[in-house]
């Protein structure tokens, strides 16, 4: 059996038999994401002990690659300290973006998704259930509650700095951005 078959392997077995799937009862947070490109959306469930991923759940619609992929993840996470599963999923995004050497220690069966860096519509999908375990543990970690979000890779990186830096260098993240930014624009017309 070659790599490229198990790594097929990997991700039908997956697909099939999700690992942690549905709602997660007495979840700290719960996320709704959305992938608009492919229609693929899910929901999950996280409660961290401390720092630690203490349970996660996913319930997750759409093509195999998204629900094969939140599979993956939900296994990777689970029982591990919130950093450690940070660093995976940054290995994850960065596997999916082509950056650098993939670290395979890291990653666990997610290497299993390197094939998908090469159809960039599919990274989304693979990338799904990443992002919404990294806004989970943001909000978990920042004390708020859960939330709704459509695919978009500039609020998952701010996500992620919060969820590392816990407040950030030097207070909030949100210091120093005007209440004026983005709104009001168009108010002129
Ligand atoms: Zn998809």
């Amino acid at each position: 059996m070659g790599l490229e078959d198990l790594y097929q392997e990997i991700i039908l077995d997956h697909y099939k038999k999700p690992r942690n799937p549905g709602r997660l009862d007495g979840a700290r947070v719960e996320v709704h994401h959305y992938n608009p490109v492919c229609g693929d959306e899910l929901v999950l469930g996280l409660r961290l002990d401390g720092e630690r991923v203490a349970a996660v759940a996913v319930d997750a619609k759409g093509c195999s690659i998204s629900q094969a992929a939140a599979s993956v993840m939900t296994e990777q996470v689970l029982g591990r300290p919130l950093p450690e599963a940070l660093d995976q999923a940054e290995a994850f995004r960065r596997m999916m973006h082509g950056e650098g050497e993939p670290d395979e220690e890291l990653l666990g069966d997610g290497i299993a998704f390197m094939g998908v860096a090469r159809y960039p519509v599919r990274v989304k999908c693979a990338l799904l259930g990443w992002m919404a375990f990294k806004d989970a543990a943001a909000r978990a970690a920042g004390g708020q509650g859960g939330g709704e979000t459509v695919y978009g890779e500039e609020q998952d990186e701010t996500a992620v700095r919060a969820a590392r830096g816990g407040r950030g260098p030097g207070g909030q993240a949100a210091e120093g951005e005007s209440p004026r930014t983005g709104t009001g624009r168009e108010g002129t017309t």
